[in-house]
């Protein structure tokens, strides 16, 4: 393992009340572990400001660091600010900031901001109070020209005054270190922290892969498939799964790694576990 690389874990604002139990448990599992910081997706267009915020007040409560993830989605520079200098009077420090997906059925209710001009006006606004979190695809965006022009534009969100990036998930390391050296190339130089996307679930990966673009390799495909009857069985090789990228994405020198949870610590735990971190508190 390098010198201690980061961690940290993202979840999705609940939409219920035993939701919010259920993640209230697993800010505690993984809070074990003194992540660097919880995030919180944010739906773009706004539809889940009030929610995303509830979950951001509930990790602060807790004592833990958080970073929501914020868009412009269709909202409005002035609403944007409101929701900036709230994160700042309550305390947040970290943010990831995207240019976000508008829901669909409202294509025509707002134009999506870049997320290097979203982080533009973060800095504009705020200065250097937030520590800033961008995206990056290893294996491209699906809507860019090209490899390099995505990373050109990677290269105009650090330029904005990002601080670092976290991936799409991936299930090839090869693509990542590659991604990394093309990245330095162009003169970044800023930490890319890997997106890890425990297999938990063959059906609904399949179907959020198609829809952002992360390729799930032929060979992988199969044994998940194999497996889609028998969920501990699937579980259990995903596990081992993870596990290796994992390890592999650290012995090459990853800076840290972005659990997506899906709210779940279970899984994510083992993983830990299995690549050494271990409970600090
Ligand atoms: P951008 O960086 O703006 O890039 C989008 C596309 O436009 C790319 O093809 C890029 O090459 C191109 N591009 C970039 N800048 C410019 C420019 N100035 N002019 C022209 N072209 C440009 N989605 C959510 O809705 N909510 C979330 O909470 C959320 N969290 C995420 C967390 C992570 C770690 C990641 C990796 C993704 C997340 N997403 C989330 C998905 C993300 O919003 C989508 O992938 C979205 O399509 C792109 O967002 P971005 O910030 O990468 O956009």
């Amino acid at each position: 393992m390098n010198s201690s690389p980061l961690l940290s874990f993202e979840f999705f604002p609940p939409k219920t009340d035993q939701g919010k139990v259920n993640l209230a448990t697993t800010r505690k599992e993984l809070g074990k572990f003194s992540p660097e910081f919880f995030s919180v997706t944010y739906g773009a267009g706004g539809s889940t400001r009030s929610t995303t915020l509830d979950q951001v007040k509930a990790i602060l409560a807790d004592g833990y660091d958080v970073a929501p993830h914020i868009s412009f989605g269709g909202s409005s520079e002035d609403e944007v600010l409101t929701l900036l200098n709230d994160y700042k009077a309550m305390g947040v420090k970290n943010l990831v900031a995207l240019r976000g997906d508008l829901p669909s059925g409202m294509g025509g209710a707002g134009q999506l901001v870049h997320a290097n001009q979203l982080v533009a006006f973060i800095r504009a606004k705020t200065g250097n109070h937030f520590n800033i979190n961008v995206a990056a695809y290893p294996e491209i965006h699906p809507e860019s020209e090209s490899y390099s022009r995505d990373i050109f534009w990677l290269g105009e969100k650090f330029k904005a005054g990002a601080n670092r990036a976290i991936t799409q998930y991936f299930y090839n390391a090869d693509g990542y270190f590659k991604f990394v050296e093309e990245c330095a190339k162009a003169g970044i130089g800023a930490p890319i922290i890997p997106g890890i996307m425990p297999l938990t679930n063959y059906a609904n990966l399949v179907r959020f892969s198609e829809s952002c673009g992360a390729d799930i390799p032929r060979w992988l495909r199969w044994q998940l498939k194999e497996r889609s009857s028998n969920q501990e069985d699937l579980i259990s090789y995903g596990i081992d799964i993870i596990s290796e990228l994992s390890q592999k994405l650290i012995d090459g020198g990853a800076p840290g790694l972005h659990f997506y949870t899906m709210n779940q610590w279970q899984v994510t735990d083992i993983l830990c576990r299995n690549l050494g971190f271990s409970e600090t508190v």
